[in-house]
């Protein structure tokens, strides 16, 4: 035995080694230690792909858009997706943080560039009316107005205040899939409906600081109320109310949204006496122009 030991060593030890390597192996992947760990990191890599799938699905709308896809293609052409992504969800901890504070609150800026977190709601929200509510903080100046136009003889009504985001979800793939029904592609319906209806997390109504209101001789959401006399007078008194016609006719390339000739937007007396004086948008006042 010594001797066939002794004869094929050279063959006997490293295929002994390699059993007991073998052997080892087994025993790890077998043991529980181990296979929890796994596990554990499966699991992590699982969640981290749902969330992300949950939140591009979430940004878009619950809809695949070319707009995303634009998007990613232009991330990857920089080479700082990763940045991308980051920047975005500080800009939305920002918007929730400023809109939470005591100071800045009113001064906000929620666009396609500055999203607002999803989760974020106001702290404190007010009913106006039978249906609508906005943040409290606004409440008094908007009622204001209302009743001062009322007192003129106008009659007007707010049509939307405060929206959740999931209602702005809803909103918003309603116009998608309406238009798909009129015939255009998936991805003509979104870049369409993101012109007329905020993309979910990039709504002001969701912050409870904007308004919709209409005349009540014509409540179409179209360029005619801009010509109701309801308008006219909101549009020259807002800003003593501290608000300020958010979406200006032929302002689409900075702030994003078509000319909205009844949406209005709390900004605080004193900054909405300023960008009515200065004739500028909320986004060129804050130094955020789009492009
Ligand atoms: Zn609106």
């Amino acid at each position: 035995m010594k001797l066939f030991y002794r004869k094929h060593y050279r063959i006997i030890k490293p295929a002994a080694t390699g059993v007991l390597s073998l052997i080892l192996v087994g025993l790890i992947l077998l043991s529980p230690e181990f296979q929890r760990l796994f596990a554990k990191t499966a699991d992590a890599a699982q969640t981290e792909e749902t969330v992300a799938q949950t939140s591009s699905e979430a940004s878009a709308g619950g809809v695949s858009d070319a707009d995303q896809t634009a998007d990613s293609a232009e991330d990857a052409a920089s080479g700082d997706s990763g940045t991308a992504g980051s920047e975005t969800e500080t800009v939305q901890q920002d918007n929730a943080q400023m809109l939470a504070g005591e100071d800045s609150w009113m001064l906000a800026l929620i666009n396609r560039d500055h999203p607002l977190d999803a989760s974020y709601t106001p702290a404190s929200l007010t009913q106006i009316d039978d249906s609508h509510s906005v943040d409290s903080r606004i409440a008094d100046a908007l009622l204001k107005m209302l009743n001062d136009a009322s007192a003129q003889g106008l009659d007007m009504y707010v049509i939307s205040g405060y929206r959740s985001y999931d209602y702005q979800t809803q909103l918003f793939n309603d116009g998608v899939s309406q238009r798909m029904g009129q015939g255009l592609t998936e991805a003509e319906a979104y870049s369409e409906t993101a012109r007329n209806v905020a993309v979910p997390g990039t709504s002001e109504h969701a912050s409870g600081l904007a308004v919709d209101i209409v005349s009540a001789g014509y409540t179409q959401l179209d360029e005619g109320q801009a010509r109701t006399a309801e308008q006219q007078w909101l549009m020259e008194h807002c800003w003593e109310y501290g608000f300020i016609l958010r979406y200006p006719e032929g302002t689409e390339e900075i702030t994003g949204i078509v000319y909205e000739p009844w949406h209005y937007r709390y900004v605080g007396a004193e900054t909405a006496k300023e960008i009515t004086e200065q004739n500028v948008t909320l986004e060129e006042y804050l130094g955020q122009n789009r492009s």
